[in-house]
């Protein structure tokens, strides 16, 4: 049973735990870690925690794959538009140098090389991120960026 005392971000449940919270396989859950679409928080035993954000972005992607006839790969591309640029307001030279900015493969907290202001950010945090559970359809935090 999920505590409401719990801070909504706090990560605080186990893989399994996380599984039976949001009626996600542990397996797709490992699979959706793979591919970059959620990032667990880490322990230092390397143990994967989530929290109740977590769970909400976790019934996102599912519903994305299960209701909407996205693919994971059409998810990663989905999240590798959001404008990560412009929301951080990196500057043109920084932009030239990260490849989240470069690339449309991926989502910009699983580029392999990021611009200066993102190096010391923990994506977990970063409201880039966090879209996907501030605006579940995105385009509605599209159309904030662009009237
Ligand atoms: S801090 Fe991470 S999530 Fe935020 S813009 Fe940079 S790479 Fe993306």
């Amino acid at each position: 049973m999920e505590n409401n005392s719990i801070e909504s971000t706090s990560p605080v449940y186990t893989l399994s735990t996380t599984s039976t919270l949001s009626g996600i396989p542990v397996h797709s859950i490992r699979q959706y870690i793979d591919k970059g679409l959620i990032i667990p928080f880490k322990k230092e035993s390397n143990r994967n925690l989530f929290s109740q954000v977590d769970i909400l972005r976790l019934r996102f992607i599912h519903k994305l794959l299960d209701e909407d006839g996205l693919n994971i790969a059409g998810i990663r591309t989905l999240l590798a538009v959001i404008p990560c640029w412009a929301i951080r307001q990196c500057s043109t030279v920084e932009r030239e140098t990260c490849l989240a900015y470069r690339s449309d493969a991926y989502p910009c907290w699983d580029a392999s090389e990021k611009g200066t202001i993102c190096k010391n950010t923990n994506c977990r945090e970063c409201d880039v991120y966090r879209i996907v559970e501030n605006y579940p359809d995105i385009k509605s935090f599209l159309k904030t960026l662009i009237p």
